[in-house]
């Protein structure tokens, strides 16, 4: 008996501990779609991290709001939790961009923001105070630390006539409309020569066929900065209204910005694109760069 219950109390604890190392109450995942999240999520980090990491998950919007927001925010804290790879915190404050709270985080994660999401309607010091927020982003990145878009953070910030703002040309690029809307048929290929990059490995040189939105993007967008490793596959995928001549549609890439790293990924529009494990690992490999954990090759 006593030997029985030696092998018997590890386990319950294990099975006890579980639940709360995951976000879940009464053994239900807690958040919008949590229960399919849950099965999808990555089993494990891309890399151990160096220390405890911090990521703020943003997604203020002045403009159009994605539906998936809540979806792609449980996502994102479930993925933490799980993995340990770093501590989620959803937080729209904009207090966290001023000067003297930005460090405490390790990277920021734009996740589908949308037109000048530093920019408070109403208060008389709110350009000032979204370009000061704008500038202590880029010190924060050049610094060292990271910076990660989903989806519509090219649709951020984006340039107006010859004016191009910092950001634009950090994340490469500003939405330019969208061809292929959320319920179109599209297959998303590994960029050639990248099949064994440790961000998209997982995809053995292969694509990904689903609906999503993906986006055309225009200047200052040039995939000859950044290390692109996921492009649209134009013939496998529906086509229509497209304005780019060269047919570069780039859809996910890592960068190096000052001292800092970049990554940039289109997908988010569709709340399933939350729980394919597939994108959930690109999301990880990418967000783990971000964070300064994951050494991958980048420009
Ligand atoms: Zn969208």
């Amino acid at each position: 008996m006593k030997q029985r219950l030696s092998l018997i109390l590890p386990v319950a604890l294990v099975a006890a501990m579980i639940p709360l190392a995951i976000g879940q109450k009464d053994g239900k995942p807690q958040g919008k779609n949590a229960d399919k999240i849950a099965p999808s999520l990555p089993e494990k980090a891309f890399a151990e991290s160096k220390k405890k990491r911090k990521l703020l998950v943003f997604s203020r919007t002045n403009g159009f709001r994605h539906g998936s927001i809540p979806t792609g925010l449980t996502a994102v804290r479930m993925m933490g939790e799980k993995t340990g790879a770093f501590e989620a915190i959803l937080s729209d404050d904009l207090g966290n961009f001023e000067s003297d709270r930005i460090n405490e985080f390790d990277a920021i994660l734009f996740l589908n923001t949308t037109g000048d999401p530093f920019f408070e309607k109403g208060k008389p010091d709110a350009q000032a105070r979204s370009e000061r927020l704008q500038k202590n982003l880029q010190d924060f990145v050049k610094s060292g630390k990271g910076f990660a878009g989903f989806h519509s953070a090219t649709d951020t910030l984006k340039p107006r006539g010859d004016s191009i703002p910092e950001y634009s040309k950090m994340i490469n690029g500003a939405f330019d409309g969208h061809p292929w809307g959320g319920g179109s048929n599209v297959t998303i290929a590994v960029e050639k020569g990248q099949e064994k990059h440790p961000i998209v490995a997982h995809l053995k040189g292969g694509s990904m066929s689903f609906k999503e939105e993906i986006y055309q993007l225009r200047d200052p967008y040039d995939s000859s900065k950044v290390q692109m490793l996921l492009r649209l596959d134009l013939e496998k995928s529906d086509k229509k209204g497209l304005k780019r001549t060269d047919r570069d549609y780039g859809v996910g890439w890592v960068r190096k910005w000052g001292e800092g790293r970049v990554f940039y990924c289109s997908l988010g529009h569709n709340d399933a694109m939350y729980w394919h494990p597939d994108v959930l690992k690109i999301y990880l490999g990418g967000l783990q760069y971000a964070l300064g954990d994951f050494d991958v090759p980048s420009k």
